[in-house]
């Protein structure tokens, strides 16, 4: 490791919510030593709280980097960054009124690093790797994660391997590949991804950055809570739908939010927690069937079909974690189908200009069948996403443009 300090001194351990185990930085740390299970990371709150209040973070720019106070490495460690994060939430008046609910807004991540939010965890996890003398990383995607993982290993001079679902839209093989990543493809899903990366790319060499398999991809997700807070005016919406595949981002920002709460940049006399939704698809829905049947932890979801790929994970390794920010929020899982979905992507490209990725407009979906259900009542303020690129799922767009050349020629 390097003779200066690399991480956050305000960064204290890295814990494991399931057995209370806790680790120390001063060597590699991907799961749990003791369970296997994710780490997290705990700060110093009070010590951050004292030395940046939320009025300072402006001098630490507008990307994500602005959280640097909350974020794992120290201001000596120069860190590989591509201009990720600082996306806008654009209000969505239109389907607002539509939806009947007092407001609406979309966190519109297509405009990160190689077009969806997973730049956001990747540059954590790439920049934990060289804070940790790794050599390379690796990984199993169903599409962004694996391109943004490519675009900073570029961007750091190391090599990286990732392996795909044959299905993926060739779109992101051509970016990974441009990058200089090494990609394999295999039949089945990114579970079937998972086993080839554990032979064709083992550790120690190969720093697995799969979600939850090291503790930052976390912490660069957790902005997303930062962001929404900051940009509603320190302030939080009742309710937040987001896509959830392997589950990171509705991870990270439960540990926002009550990060913000505890470094008093959010008032709890005046805030509440938002719910969180975490919102899934008929063909690949663990984590709802999950929620239903009232468990702590979800099962592998057999035979996983949909064209919103970054939804097909069909055994998330976090799902208790997940499970507990739903829960511990008072918020909900649902699943919408494939057509509600698809007819979502249309809804928002022609009404608000937006050509969104169809996990983002699942969340749209669920809004509707929340509404139509009273989850979400009138008066509330609910806050959906766009996680990546439309432009990259051209089968899914096909499959919603004939959609509606279906419905024209019908009527
Ligand atoms: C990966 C991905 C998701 C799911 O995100 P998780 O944090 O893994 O739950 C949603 N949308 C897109 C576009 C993705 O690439
Ligand atoms: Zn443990």
């Amino acid at each position: 490791m390097a003779n200066f300090p690399v991480f956050n001194r305000a960064l204290l351990a890295l814990d494991c919510p399931a057995c209370g185990g806790s680790c120390d930085l001063s060597q590699p740390r991907s799961v749990c030593p003791s369970c296997g299970r994710p780490l997290v990371a705990r700060y110093d709150l009070a010590a951050i709280a004292a030395q940046t209040p939320r009025e300072a973070l402006g001098r630490f720019g507008t990307d994500l980097w602005r959280y640097r106070a909350v974020l794992p490495f120290a201001p000596e460690f120069a860190v590989v960054r591509l201009g990720e994060g600082g996306t806008p939430l654009l209000p969505l008046a239109r389907l607002a009124e539509r939806l009947e609910v007092a407001e609406l807004w979309m966190k519109e991540e297509s405009p990160n690093p190689t077009q969806s939010f997973k730049a956001r965890g990747l540059v954590m996890a790439v920049n934990g790797a060289l804070a940790w003398g790794r050599k390379g990383i690796a990984l199993p995607s169903a599409g962004n994660a694996g391109s943004a993982a490519a675009a900073y290993a570029a961007a750091a001079g190391i090599p990286c391997r990732i392996a795909v679902p044959d299905d993926t839209p060739e779109a992101f093989l051509l970016e990974q590949r441009a990058f200089g990543a090494e990609v394999r493809t295999v039949r089945g899903t990114i579970s079937d991804a998972g086993k080839l990366i554990a032979e064709w790319a083992p550790s120690p060499e190969w720093w697995n950055v799969a979600t939850f398999k090291e503790p930052f991809r976390l912490e660069g997700k957790k902005t997303l809570g930062y962001e929404i807070a900051e940009q509603m005016g320190w302030s939080l919406p009742d309710v937040i739908l987001y896509p959830t595949g392997g589950g990171t981002g509705l991870v990270g920002m439960w540990r926002a939010f009550r990060e913000m709460f505890e470094l008093g940049w959010l008032d709890a006399a005046t805030t509440r927690m938002p719910r969180l939704v975490a919102v899934q698809v008929a063909g690949c829905a663990p984590i709802v069937r999950a929620f239903e049947s009232g468990e702590e932890r979800a099962t592998m979801w057999e035979g996983a079909v949909t064209l919103a790929s970054g939804l097909r994970v069909p055994g998330p390794f976090a799902d208790s974690l997940i499970l507990e920010a739903v829960r511990g929020s008072g918020g909900t899982a649902v699943a919408v189908s494939e057509h509600d979905m698809l007819d979502a992507m249309l809804e928002i490209s022609a009404e608000e200009g937006v050509f969104a990725c169809p996990e983002g407009a699942a969340t749209l979906a669920a809004l509707r069948q929340l509404r139509t259900s009273g989850e979400v009542k009138p008066g509330e303020r609910a806050v959906i996403y766009d996680t990546g690129s439309g432009l990259k799922y051209p089968e899914a767009w096909r499959a919603a443009l004939a959609r509606r050349a279906g419905v024209e020629s019908a009527t």
